[in-house]
């Protein structure tokens, strides 16, 4: 993964590659970055850089055998940690999912890795073994170097243990360099917080997410536009908007929705039976479209429906849908939805948040 693959982050880019230049290297750093802002791809782009054997101004070479190794995420110097499930696991056992998850979209979230290993409705942990596998791992040779590299995703799953780690932060094996990357550095051990230099970045502009988006999905400049103005500056969610854009979710919703407007609730109760058999996942799915549809339905409001991606169906029920949504309920809406996929994403009983959902939806038609 190199530099020119993560989306925007100029300024990070530029600062981490002065460092290179300048011989500035932290062996310990916090990449910080909140969902969808390429915290993770920006760490490997960075340890691509730094190992790279013929490096550019502005990125590492691409060609070089480091970078190869690199770009298949199988460099032996390159070591990652993530969020598993069980109690002794070790991310080695899952190295092969990872691998090719993270090459298919690095801006993923912890859900979305969660159920990629098949592990849905269950809580991650990088385990107590893990911390004791990594300090054995960094201890061994290097094998081609010049860097050994650690890359742990999302230190806000270690526990305690991760206390087993400061030894290594503070007194590093040879030319080791740690690189923890988080959504929220609020969730991490201040041990670990205090001994790392900060990489922060930041949001992404409807720019440069649309920019992504064409570079990385070959869509054109109309509908990359229009999915960044509803994406909130997370690439991931754009790339989820991307692909609900296509799916078919609009005769649940819209009969979901019109048993809400007239308040019928025995046909919102068979609704939220139809809905809660889809797994998690797919609500989830669900409730995006939701948003996306009150988004775009509010664009639609505003005149601006040609810019509205949609297959067919959608943009004759957008038309009519919109019609409910103003200026005083928008915020509401999307406040619910995404408080209902917050709790659906943490386990909570999909028909008691479906339920809840219904019932403020129902309010918020009336205003
Ligand atoms: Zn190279």
């Amino acid at each position: 993964m190199q530099f020119i693959n993560v989306v925007g982050q100029s300024a990070a880019k530029q600062n981490l590659i002065q460092g290179v230049k300048s011989g500035r290297v932290s062996h310990a750093q916090l990449f910080c970055g909140s969902e969808g802002v390429g915290a993770l791809p920006m760490a490997i782009a960075y340890a691509q850089y730094l190992n790279c054997e013929n490096k550019g101004e502005q990125d590492s070479c691409g060609q070089c055998n480091s970078c190869n190794k690199y770009q298949k995420l199988i460099h032996p110097d390159l070591h990652f940690s993530y969020p598993v499930i069980g109690a002794n696991e070790l991310s080695t056992n899952f190295i092969e999912e990872w691998r090719k998850t993270i090459l298919e979209n690095p801006y993923l979230n912890f859900v979305q890795w969660i159920q990629k290993i098949g592990a849905e409705n269950k809580q991650g942990n990088i385990t107590a073994a893990e911390t004791h596998e990594i300090i054995r791992k960094l201890s061994l040779k290097m094998f081609e170097g010049p860097f050994k590299v650690l890359i742990m995703w999302m230190p806000e799953f270690l526990g305690k243990d991760g206390n087993v780690l400061l030894k290594l932060i503070e007194e590093p094996t040879e030319s080791t360099i740690l690189l923890f990357v988080t959504e929220d550095r609020e969730k991490i051990l201040a041990t670990i917080q205090s001994r790392t230099q900060i990489v922060q970045l930041t949001s992404l502009s409807e720019d440069e997410i649309a920019g992504g988006l064409q570079s990385k999905y070959q869509l054109s400049f109309e509908q990359a536009t229009t999915i960044a103005k509803i994406s909130d500056g997370n690439f991931n969610a754009s790339i989820d908007l991307m692909e609900e854009s296509t799916n078919d979710f609009h005769e649940i919703f819209r009969d979901w929705m019109l048993a809400c407007v007239k308040n019928q609730m025995g046909d919102v109760m068979k609704k939220i039976d139809e809905m809660s058999s889809l797994g998690r996942m797919q609500i989830k799915n669900l409730l995006s479209y939701g948003l996306y549809v009150f988004r775009a339905g509010m664009l639609y409001n505003n005149g601006v429906y040609d810019q509205v991606i949609a297959n067919p169906s959608d943009k004759e029920f957008i038309g009519k849908f919109s019609r409910f949504i103003n200026n005083k309920n928008l915020y509401g809406f999307v406040q619910e939805f995404n408080d209902a996929i917050f709790h659906i994403e943490r386990n909570a009983n999909p028909k008691i948040t479906l339920l809840n959902l219904s019932l403020q939806i129902e309010k918020l038609f009336k205003v």
